[in-house]
């Protein structure tokens, strides 16, 4: 079994009125059946509203299912009394870092998480030693976050998230409200910790570039995954995946419309340097 695997998990969001009469019943999630191995990079897409926060919320047991199961490391996020444990196993990085830095010093900021955890000081320092490193961000460890960049301010809430030892790291579009250079600091730093560290990543985002670097893709619609593989096959199905809401990276777009009108491209082209080489010896260059 994977680090998280669900099972026919549903979530239904039920509104009732002042009379505690049901007013409304949502089901978020329906049926979700999913196995991610242990140091995987996931990108989960879907568009506005198709159950990709909701299902990152059970990974961090902040919701219970309403019908199947989740497992994080093979604990039940049904069992109470293993809340905490999971959080301290899968870390979560939300979409505003503003809303998750709570320090007025950066390392003073990191050390939050470990601290409340109970660790020891010596190793709290160890920690956020390692864990700037690892986000890049030694250099700015004594200055205030509201003088950071939105792209180095979500390095620093990784960090703070790095810092508590997690296994698994779970970012809700952790880039949404950054610019392009913070947009891909933040994802170049994710990737590496994939790498360097072997955290399992789940990366939930509305930028298809984002995904095209993932191990595996996990489309989601109207509560269900309608699409799981591998991001060069997934990009391969742009109909299909237009069907769901979604556009495709700007240059398998551009050779998909090429490919329509007659140029025999192949299909799966994720960059710009893989559209130029293949459209090279259709015009004659070399
Ligand atoms: P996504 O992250 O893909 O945008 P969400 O998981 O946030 O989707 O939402 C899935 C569905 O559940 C949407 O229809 C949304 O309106 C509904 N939903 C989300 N949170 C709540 C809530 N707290 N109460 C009622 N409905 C909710």
């Amino acid at each position: 079994m994977g680090i998280i695997k669900a099972a026919r998990l549903v979530h239904e969001f039920i509104r009732r009125n002042e009379d505690d009469k049901i007013e409304e019943v949502k089901r978020a999630l329906d049926g979700v059946d999913v196995d991610i191995r242990t140091g995987a990079f996931v990108a989960v897409l879907g568009h506005n509203g198709s159950g990709k926060s909701t299902f990152a919320k059970h990974v961090n047991a902040l919701l219970a299912p309403t019908e199947g199961a989740l497992w994080v490391g093979e604990m039940d996020t049904r069992d109470e009394a293993h809340v905490w444990d999971i959080r301290k196993m899968a870390g979560m990085v939300f979409q505003n870092p503003d809303n998750q830095i709570i320090g007025n010093i950066v390392e003073e900021d990191v050390g939050f998480g470990p601290e409340n955890l109970g660790v020891p000081t010596e190793e709290i320092w160890r920690r956020v030693d390692a864990s700037l490193k690892a986000v890049g961000m030694t250099a700015y460890r004594l200055q205030s976050p509201n003088k950071l960049s939105g792209g180095q301010k979500q390095r620093v809430a990784i960090a703070g998230v790095m810092a508590m030892k997690p296994r698994c790291i779970i970012l809700d579009e952790p880039t949404a409200m950054l610019d392009p250079n913070g947009r891909r600091e933040v994802i170049k730093t994710v990737h590496e910790l994939n790498r360097a560290e072997g955290i399992t990543v789940l990366l939930i985002t509305h930028y298809m570039e984002e995904a095209v670097d993932a191990d595996r893709i996990i489309v989601m619609d109207d509560g269900r995954i309608v699409m799981d593989g591998e991001p060069r096959e997934i990009f391969s199905r742009v109909k299909e995946l237009k069907s769901h809401g979604l556009d495709v990276p700007q240059a398998t777009e551009l050779a998909y419309e090429l490919r329509e009108a007659g140029m025999p491209l192949p299909e799966g082209i994720l960059s710009r340097e893989e559209l130029a080489q293949a459209l090279a010896p259709l015009l004659g260059c070399r």
